[in-house]
């Protein structure tokens, strides 16, 4: 019996990629507007949820990130980061996942005069609330943060230096994100070898919209330790025999994570479909895959339902859902101990109560 989405949300789940202005709450949304006089498509939370979808489902990487005006234009103060960092930690938790790594790009809040600091400070107490609720609730959530800096500007290691600013404060990682065309990661040199000497973590969006050289540059130039998304390294393996190309075979051999997204990929168009997403194949050739949500706003999603709809497409069970969640906590930047007492003691048991192999 496949599991259902009701059961899949009682499991413990991992997410490592996930944006903090693609998951705010529509009702949030509109309340946030309404208070600084942002203009917004739609009025009530319903039509607004709905309309940040369809927007999404356009097929273009641009026009699916033209949606985050909305939401960035309303996470300007240091109170609406607060209230949306821990409205996202919450939400997790009530849908199960105990361990996420969620990232902003600290540079688009700063419209209102916050400064960087601010900013993170912001998101990190909020981070802190949220997960002080969540844990009253029951739900313990462990939440960590990833500072992203925007591929097309030039503060890379403005935030890079950020990041490593607060790594004792929440902070476990780097990234960069935003339109991979005429963007390559080489641009931002500097602030990965910065990271690299401080001995700290970090991942590059590559190889959703853009091929394998995107891919190739974020491992062999940047030094990066996860790929977010990553989706294209399926170019290097050929439909026929499965066999791998140099790239794909070095991305599998060095357990490099990727970070997969299903339906952020159907929607940007770097899959046709679930059934056809390539982590069917990714799974089935056991790269390092893991499931994340990318912007559950705009996607309409959760963990849950990405699991549950994997779970409709490629008949996965308990098992399968074991090893996506194992791979995300294996790839975590947290400690080596904090992700193995994660595994033994929370996610092991908790599919082994539901039936898992
Ligand atoms: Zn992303």
């Amino acid at each position: 019996m496949a599991p259902t989405y009701d059961e899949i949300r009682l499991a413990p789940k991992v997410l490592l990629h996930d944006h903090l202005d693609g998951g705010l709450r529509p009702s949030t949304v509109v309340e946030l507007a309404a208070e600084v006089g942002h203009e917004l498509p739609a009025d009530s939370a319903d039509a607004l949820g709905e309309w940040f979808t369809r927007a999404a489902d356009s097929g273009s990487l641009e026009r699916y990130l033209e949606t985050f005006s909305h939401t960035v234009a309303v996470m300007q103060t240091a109170e609406s980061l607060h209230r949306v960092a821990a409205e996202c930690a919450l939400d997790l938790a009530r849908d199960g996942v105990v361990y996420a790594e969620v990232r902003f790009a600290p540079e688009q809040h700063l419209t209102r005069g916050l400064t960087l600091p601010e900013v993170v400070e912001a998101v990190l107490a909020g981070f802190v609330d949220g997960s002080a609720r969540a844990a009253a609730e029951g739900k313990p959530i462990r939440m960590g943060t990833l500072l992203t800096a925007m591929r097309h500007a030039a503060r890379s290691m403005e935030i890079a230096e950020l990041s490593v600013r607060y790594r004792d404060g929440g902070v476990v990682g780097f990234d960069i994100a935003g339109a991979e065309a005429g963007f390559p990661p080489t641009r931002h040199l500097d602030a990965f070898e910065y990271l690299q000497r401080e001995n700290f973590h970090f991942t590059i969006h590559a190889g959703e919209a853009f091929g394998l050289p995107s891919i190739w540059q974020a491992i062999q130039w940047c030094g990066a330790d996860r790929l977010g998304h990553g989706v294209r390294i399926v170019d290097d393996i050929d439909p026929a025999d499965r066999s791998l190309g140099r790239l794909a075979a070095y991305v599998r051999d060095k357990r490099i994570p990727l970070e997969l997204c299903p339906s952020s990929n159907v929607q940007t168009g770097a899959a046709p479909s679930i059934a056809e997403h390539p982590i069917g194949l990714l799974r089935d050739l056991r790269f390092r895959v893991t499931v994340n949500t990318d912007n559950r706003l705009m996607s309409g999603t959760s963990m849950s339902r990405e699991m549950a709809l994997l779970c409709d497409a490629f008949g996965y069970g308990w098992t399968e859902l074991q090893w996506f969640t194992v791979n995300a906590m294996k790839s975590a930047f947290i400690a080596f101990d904090e992700r193995l007492a994660l595994i033994n003691d929370v996610i092991k048991p908790g599919y082994a109560k539901l039936g898992a192999a």
